[in-house]
């Protein structure tokens, strides 16, 4: 969308909610002077009343105390009472290309939407997250759809459809006969929702063409249930070795799936960047990661979702035993010291409640603070892009949000989106 589409709708957003904005003579769409009531910059341990913020370009150019800020005339100026200016939120974990399998299961998108339909939903996927606050999102797999999140990546980078920037994984690996679709006469080939490599030549090559696609992260499968039994682990610990070392000498970091503690163990080992859901983690698996450098990103959102698309109400019904235990393994991780990462699996849910996993951060023992810290400064650290992104400081790159009310007391208020800005261009919320 251009910049003067994007003016005159957020003209329209404050004159229809009331909040308030201020326009000089002659404003310009690439200088932005934002004044909301408080702001946390992502480095204090509270939000700060009385600070402006200057954006020029893509850019934050100054923070400073409201009466120190010199206005240039030539500003457009946003000022919004009763709001709090974050960094723009970070999900290291997002599926664009599913939506919840109450709407439809996992097989019927893998095997029955087409590519065409599924990229056109994923489009209003990105929107929506853009608008929920969620300004970068790591994208970990397509579940099928090819390299089809290159393509949406660059579609946002290109202005062509507001979104999150992207970070792609694009198919992710899996160990043959390990993953989904599964359940069909053994005589049938029926296409998987990632692709199959095998042994150290074929995961190097694996590594290597998805690279050569586009990936800016792999992700990779560390365990599966192979037989429908329990999850044990699918690559030997020299195999994920050698695709940490293949990525990483292209300069690109791996996640890795995974579920079981032996799995966990490997992939810690590995050298892997992030461990994805984690949920047979213990003490010492936490340690290890935390002593390795590895980042947890929980999922929280995800099972509990998964018990909410099989009836289960929150607040209302007693914890199914899934959900108290990632409960239980993601207090042992808070204990750990284990560098947590904002991640919430979405997709699994609807796209544009990226919330929902920072709140359960919170509900599940961390600090507001320290999981509003998850979604920005650890996540874009976690991402290595923390010298551009996570927190608002003259030189970052103008990824904000903000909020009605105060996230760093109330995490609830995450829900309340106002306004969003990403390079310094402004995305008002409906
Ligand atoms: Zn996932």
């Amino acid at each position: 969308m251009k910049r003067a589409q994007l003016s005159s709708l957020c003209l329209v957003l404050f004159l229809t909610s009331g909040v308030r904005a201020q326009r000089t003579t002659t404003p310009r769409d690439d200088l932005v002077v934002l004044k909301p009531s408080r702001v946390w910059t992502g480095d204090e341990r509270q939000s700060q009343a009385g600070l402006a913020v200057l954006v020029r370009g893509r850019t934050i150019e100054a923070i400073k105390p409201v009466a120190d800020l010199k206005i240039p005339a030539e500003a457009r100026l946003i000022e919004l009472e009763g709001t709090t200016l974050i960094p723009g939120l970070i999900d290291a974990h997002t599926h664009l290309l599913l939506h919840p399998y109450n709407e439809a299961t996992w097989n019927d998108q893998v095997l029955q939407e087409s590519l065409a339909l599924r990229v056109c939903r994923a489009t209003n996927h990105l929107r929506k997250i853009l608008l929920s606050g969620f300004t970068t999102i790591r994208d970990l797999g397509t579940e099928g759809a090819g390299y089809a999140d290159v393509g949406l990546r660059d579609a946002v980078a290109q202005g062509i459809v507001p979104g999150p920037r992207v970070l792609a994984t694009t198919r992710a690996i899996v160990a043959t006969g390990s993953y989904a679709p599964k359940g069909f006469a053994p005589e049938h080939a029926i296409p998987q929702g990632a692709e199959e490599a095998d042994g150290v030549d074929s995961l190097i090559r694996a590594v290597r063409e998805q690279m050569g696609k586009g990936a800016d992260w792999i992700k990779i499968y560390a365990d599966a249930a192979m037989g429908g039994g329990a999850v044990k682990p699918s690559f030997s610990l020299d195999e994920l070795k050698r695709v940490v070392e293949t990525a990483g000498s292209a300069g690109i970091l791996v996640a890795v799936h995974a579920s079981s503690r032996e799995g966990m163990r490997r992939a810690a080992l590995a050298g892997a960047a992030t461990i994805e859901h984690g949920e047979e983690g213990d003490l010492e698996i936490f340690k290890l990661m935390k002593e390795r450098g590895v980042a947890f990103c929980p999922t929280l959102a995800a099972f509990e979702a998964s018990a909410v698309q099989r009836g289960y109400q929150p607040g209302r019904d007693p914890i199914p035993p899934r959900l108290q235990r990632s409960r239980a393994t993601f207090k042992l991780a808070l204990q750990s010291g284990v560098t947590i990462v904002n991640g919430s699996d979405m997709g699994v849910f609807a796209h544009g409640e990226g919330a929902r996993e920072i709140e359960l951060l919170v509900e599940y023992g961390m600090k507001p603070l320290d999981a509003l810290a998850a979604a920005t400064t650890v996540a874009a650290r976690t991402l290595r892009l923390e010298d551009r992104l996570g927190r608002i400081k003259p030189g970052m790159l103008a990824d904000l949000a903000i909020i009605k009310g105060d996230p760093t007391r109330d995490i609830g208020t995450l829900r309340r989106v106002v306004l969003v800005l990403k390079n310094g261009v402004v995305y008002p919320v409906p």
